[in-house]
Formats: structure tokens, sequence, C-alpha cells
């Protein structure tokens, strides 16, 4: 299989003003020196608490936020590099899925409406065809064509991300990236729109970038999981690896904290202390340092850079250096 997406040493700052006297600008360094790709077909999970920056990259891969510095290569283009024409083609061929379909659909608008605005945007000026395309899209997403008239916020929560989804995918993109897409949703739905994403995947070819916090979800729809701590990339490895034999302090601390399957298999539950520190402020060397409870001396004042521990893991600690 071939690479889809390549990111490569992505940073993303946002300038805040500190202090009222001297306006100095500083910087919340939300995603900071974060490199990961995925293959096609290939569905990776991007986990961390909030506030780590996983949204963050996400936004910024499909330009909904200024990217400060890095490399997004799709489909094998430098994105950076495209003329404006050419990028806002390729960004029909990425999309997103939000994680609250109750403020990302305006309410005043028909499901129709809501459909017909990504077609029009991209040229598709026939109504007729416009329609026909609407339509069909509700089936794929397992929606009554009826509800074509009907209002955003005449549905439940479920039907709406169902909306979101059709949308989504109207533009038959290539790449999805769905952020936290069922964490607004009663656990019962749950469940249906996770195994409507995995049937859309197959059905058209799909490659995701699915971002949450919710481990057990992630375990059960990701090939491949990418662990975030403080906008920095702590580990990356296949599903299989991560949940076996996570390499992370932080990996490990956050699988600690999931319900276990088998109670045969005891493991011991670490509770992290300390908070998670500022992104204006971040530690010198390794962001973990103040929580982590393997800490040494180096990672004080040496950031650790993401290695590779063997085919399916890479990891960012100083605990592996030779
Ligand atoms: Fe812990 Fe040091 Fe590894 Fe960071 S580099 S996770 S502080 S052992
Ligand atoms: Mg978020």
């Amino acid at each position: 299989e071939s690479t889809l997406l390549d990111v490569k040493n992505l940073k993303i700052y946002f300038p805040i003003k500190k202090g009222i006297i001297k306006k100095k600008i500083t910087y919340v360094k939300a995603v900071d020196n974060v490199s990961f790709s995925i293959k096609e077909g290939e569905t990776l999970g991007l986990v961390g608490e909030s506030g780590c920056g996983k949204s963050t990259t996400g936004r910024g891969i499909t330009q909904l936020v200024p990217v400060t510095e890095g490399e997004i290569t799709f489909g094998g283009e430098n994105l950076a590099a495209l003329k404006k024409s050419d990028l806002r083609e390729r960004r029909k061929n990425m999309q997103m899925v939000f994680q609250d379909p109750y403020a990302s659909l305006n309410p005043r608008l028909t499901v129709q409406d809501i459909l017909a605005e990504p077609l029009k945007a991209h040229g598709v000026t026939n109504k007729k065809e416009r329609t026909e395309r609407i339509n069909k899209m509700l089936d794929v997403v397992g929606l009554n064509r009826n509800y074509a008239y009907r209002y955003a916020h005449e549905f439940s929560g479920g039907q709406r991300q169902r909306i979101g989804i059709a949308r989504a995918l109207i533009l038959n993109p290539k790449l999805i990236i769905a952020d936290e897409p069922v964490a607004a949703l009663d656990v019962s739905i749950q469940a249906q729109v996770l195994n409507l994403l995995k049937d859309l995947q197959k059905e058209f070819d799909l490659t995701y970038l699915f971002i949450s916090h919710d481990l057990s979800v992630v375990r059960h729809l990701c090939d491949r999981v990418a662990v975030m701590y403080l906008g920095r990339m702590a580990e990356t490895g296949s599903t299989e690896k991560i949940f076996e034999n996570p390499l992370h302090p932080y990996t490990q601390t956050l699988l600690s904290a999931i319900p276990i399957s088998n109670p045969r298999d005891k493991k011991e539950r670490v509770i992290l202390k300390g908070d998670v520190p500022s992104p204006v402020d971040p530690p010198k060397g390794c962001a973990f340092v103040g929580r982590c409870p393997k800490a040494f001396d180096r990672c004080h004042h040496d950031r650790p850079q993401l290695q590779r521990m063997n085919e399916e893991q890479e990891v960012a600690c100083h605990l592996y250096d030779e």
C-alpha cells in the first residue's frame, strides 16, 4: 500500500498577548514538531487527553487553522507548494467529521441545503445531479430520502451525525478526519455510528484519521495508533503493539486507566501525579517529565525524539536511548 498522508515536523503555534503594559507576544505551542503518516485504506487513531493538540493537528491538515511550520504531503503532493486553486481542489479529498453534530450543522438549513452546499462550492451546478447525489448519499448513511426536506434540528444526535458523515462523503473524498465523532452521542448510539464508519470505509476505500480520547473505541476501530502528549508525539505503533506492549511511560499510564477485559491479566493502575503543563511554557526536555514515574536526569534538559524500536513501533523517550 502507498502512503496517502505524510505529516512531517508539523508545528501549529497560536500567538497570544501577554502582559497589559508590555504587549509581549508569546505562543501556545498547540502542535510542536509532530510527524506521522497514514497508508491508503488505513485507520490511524490519534489519541491523548483533551488539550494535547489532536484536534488542532486535524484542523491543520485540512487547512482550517494556519500551519506555522512543517510539511503536509497528501497523495504525493506537498500542500504548501500548491497554488490556491489546486489546494482547494485537493481539499475536496480530505473532509472532516466533527464531534458535535449539534454545533456543526446549521439549524436553519434543511438537510438538502446542507448537502448541496459542498456540491455547489465544487462546481456541481446541475440541480438534478445534486438531488441525485444527495438522495444516494442519504441511502448510504441510512437516512430516509424524505428527510432531505427537514431541518437539522429536527433530528436526534445519531441522525445528525449521519448527516455530518453524508456531508463529509458527498464529494467522494479519500481521507476522512473524524474528530471524536461519537463522543457527544449516547453510548447506545455510538456503536451504530462506528459500524457505519467501518462499512463506509470498505465501500468507498476511505482512509481515516480517527481522533479520540476513548481507547476502547480506538482499539476496536484502528489499525495503528499515535499517542500525543502536550503537542508532541509520544509513541506510534500498530494497535496490537500499542495495547500489548506500550513503550512510552505515558502510553503505559493511559492504558492502565482503562478497564481490563481479562481479570486474570492483572495490571497495576498507575495514577499520574501533577497536572498537564501549559503549552505556553512547556518543559525544556521531555514534555512528560513532571509526571513521569521513570524520569531521570537527562529527561529534564534533553528533548527526546521519535525513534524506531521495531518494524511497527516508534517512541520518543530517553529510556530507549542507546
Ligand atoms: Fe519519562 Fe524521561 Fe521517557 Fe520522558 S523521556 S517519558 S520523562 S523516562
Ligand atoms: Mg479536541
